[in-house]
């Protein structure tokens, strides 16, 4: 059953409610939430993928919950590190629960059919990570699915997720994807300096891999991670020229972002002074 004393003012008033989860602790290393991971939550009905993350059994939780029809539900304070994401890393950080806020969204996922985010859904969960990129002032390139955080464990929120249409509405990093047209680049099993430059572009990404210059499974499995959210119009694995050129893209398009957003900024004292003894002109027309 809840635990009815643990009831704490939600962070947002997008959450209509709080369903308190027992599962969560202390942020370690005085590590502050900088990054958000999506998931979908993978169960056949919604009330019992809520349930699950608010028993003490499941060891499992995350800050927000958001049905089908909108509903958002705060069960951790966004203080607190919830139970969400697991073993896993992203830009060489393996403790990504102490790092994130972690946000389920109801859907039954790949093993029940994995239908549709209706849009009411959508428009929550963007309005929900609007205002937690806000308080928190977290970089586009720090909004992840938990699939890229444990891509060898994970594929949620898949690929039917709308990644281009948050990065419209000003969430997380989004290129249109190279067109697919049919070659194959670089398989399971290939070695040397391509796989290297591969493995290396993934590393900078932000994905937990060691560039060894051998496509290995662990390879394989990044490259679908990848595909889930940067290419999703075909998940296969294979390094294909689409892949490599959707990857190389949005690293440049990053890199450029990142070099605009660390150029000094205008100060209130570079601002020349307007004259005082002018009355105040009026503002509306
Ligand atoms: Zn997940």
């Amino acid at each position: 059953m809840l635990n009815s004393d643990a009831i704490f003012p939600p962070d947002t008033f997008l959450a209509s409610e709080v369903v308190p989860s027992p599962n969560h602790g202390e942020r370690r290393g005085g590590r502050r939430p900088d990054m958000i991971v999506l998931h979908y939550t993978g169960m056949e009905s919604a009330q019992a993928a809520l349930q699950a993350l608010c028993s003490k059994d499941s060891e499992v939780s995350a800050h927000y919950f958001v049905f089908e029809d909108g509903r958002i539900i705060q069960s951790v304070p966004e203080a607190r590190r919830a139970w969400h994401a697991g073993e896993g890393s992203w830009e060489g950080d393996t403790d990504v629960n102490s790092r994130s806020i972690g946000i389920e969204i109801a859907n039954p996922g790949h093993e029940f059919g994995y239908p549709d985010f209706p849009r009411r859904q959508i428009a929550a969960v963007i309005a929900l990570c609007r205002g937690i990129i806000k308080r928190h002032n977290i970089e586009p390139a720090r909004v992840v699915a938990h699939s890229d955080t444990a891509p060898a464990r994970k594929k949620d929120p898949g690929e039917k997720f709308p990644w281009r249409l948050l990065f419209e509405s000003g969430i997380g990093v989004w290129v249109e994807p190279a067109a697919i047209s049919g070659d194959t680049r670089l398989l399971l099993g290939e070695t040397g300096e391509a796989v290297l430059t591969l493995q290396t572009a993934l590393k900078k990404c932000g994905y937990g891999i060691t560039p060894t210059g051998t496509f290995d499974e662990m390879t394989l499995d990044i490259v679908t991670a990848f595909q889930r959210h940067f290419r999703p119009e075909r998940v296969d694995g294979i390094a294909d020229n689409s892949t490599l050129d959707t990857l190389g893209h949005l690293l440049s398009v990053r890199a450029a972002f990142q070099a605009y957003s660390q150029l000094p900024q205008p100060t209130p004292a570079s601002v020349p002074p307007s004259p005082s003894s002018e009355p105040p002109e009026e503002s509306g027309t």
